[in-house]
């Protein structure tokens, strides 16, 4: 099987040569290869498969009739109750919505994705039982990381650290958590349940917290402490941090090198009404930073859509960022970078590495952001999984 004429990141023109589901060798580009396994990309630009670092698969009410985002609150409180009304009025099984969100997500590009699964005392592990059963169903074409996630607090549902214990025991692989001062009024109880699940199970970390100003910062902190305590240096993340954005340069340089040493990433979504971490000066203290959907088309969201090219678009915008090489880090936490917290080991596009891409109607990864097009191919292991944005 030859994919002829690729136009690579680093501008080079090549033929990719895949033999049982790898690249075995990248070729001069043909002057005019055709045959039955030949397929002529036309010097349309090849990336390697985009990642999602942060998403809710059990959330997403995509597919169904709109569902109206009611007036309510804007606090992270006031979503979780207004989540509780569209949760009660659901019919459609969350793994219905969840795998139209997936073939979304499949069909621009996206091969690799980290979901976040709601558990609470109302819930159980309902939602988790059909996240499982959509990671089961797409295994083969996606991987799904999950995350057993506290969307109610842990103190102020009781019952919850139990739920989430069980919930690593039953095939989720990181353990979540949710302002532990902002929801649960509580930073060391909410901590000390979290890191103690994850060093009892194995699990990763990945906390989400809004808390901002001085006081998120401390959280942060609080984090990065437990995170060598309990020996969980690259396993550990926390989503969206605000408070990094919100407190002077000297506390965020200093946080920064902390969270370099202590080994915890930090994760953005490009948030439209809050304030984002400085990403750029993350990355040169050390830090790994990586992007996210986070909501889409649920009731904390009516936007998104799971196209992480358009995801890092956002995440740029937001970050003021404007020459190639600032568009190549929101590139870059949309893939390697995400790909690397998520663990993934058997990821990116070289000779001998899977043959996972997908190809773009651009000439450079900075137009590729930019631009966000279409995309043409996504390739999973030799084989066109989707074709012009429609899953095959
Ligand atoms: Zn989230």
């Amino acid at each position: 099987m030859r994919f002829t004429n690729a136009t690579l990141p680093d501008g080079s023109r090549h033929d990719i040569e895949v033999e049982a589901g790898r690249i075995s060798a990248l070729l001069p580009a043909s002057v005019a290869a055709s045959g039955a396994d030949t397929i002529d990309l036309g010097g349309t630009l090849v990336l390697p498969p985009l990642v999602d670092g942060h998403i809710h698969l059990d959330k997403t009410l995509l597919g169904l009739p709109w569902v109206p985002n009611q007036s309510a609150g804007n606090q992270v409180s006031d979503r979780i109750e207004a989540e509780r009304r569209v949760r009660a009025a659901r019919t459609v099984p969350e793994f219905e919505t969840g795998s139209n969100l997936v073939r979304q997500i499949v069909a621009s590009g996206t091969l690799h994705m980290r979901s976040h699964v709601d558990i609470d005392n109302q819930l159980g592990l309902k939602n988790l039982d059909e996240v499982l059963k959509i990671r089961e169903h797409f295994q083969g074409l996606v991987t799904i990381e999950i995350v057993a996630f506290p969307q109610s607090g842990i103190l102020r549902s009781p019952g919850t650290a139990e739920l989430l214990d069980e919930a690593i025991a039953q095939g989720a692989d990181l353990v979540g958590g949710l302002d532990p001062v902002g929801i649960d009024g509580d930073l060391d109880a909410h901590l000390d349940t979290v890191f103690a699940i994850a060093s009892r199970r194995g699990a990763g970390v990945d906390i989400h917290l809004h808390d901002g100003g001085e006081g998120g910062l401390a959280q942060i902190l609080a984090i990065a402490a437990r995170t060598e305590s309990n020996g969980l240096q690259g396993k550990v993340a926390v989503s969206h941090a605000f408070a990094l954005g919100s407190v002077s340069t000297d506390s965020v340089t200093r946080a920064a090198d902390r969270l370099a040493r202590a080994g915890v990433a930090i994760m953005s979504h490009g948030p439209g009404g809050a304030t984002i971490p400085p990403l750029k000066l993350l990355r040169e203290h050390g830090v790994e930073v990586f992007g996210g959907s986070d909501n889409i088309r649920d009731a904390w969201s009516p936007f998104g859509n799971g196209d992480m090219l358009d995801r890092a678009m956002q995440i740029g915008y937001r970050a003021n960022f404007r020459h190639d090489a600032e568009l190549a880090i929101a590139f870059d936490m949309v893939t390697a970078a995400a790909a690397r917290v998520l663990g993934l080991k058997d990821y990116g596009f070289k000779v001998g590495g899977p043959a996972d891409f997908v190809t773009v109607e651009a000439t450079t990864l900075a137009e590729a952001v930019a631009t966000r097009k279409r995309r043409g191919l996504v390739v999973k292991a030799g084989r066109i999984v989707a074709k012009d944005g429609v899953l095959i």
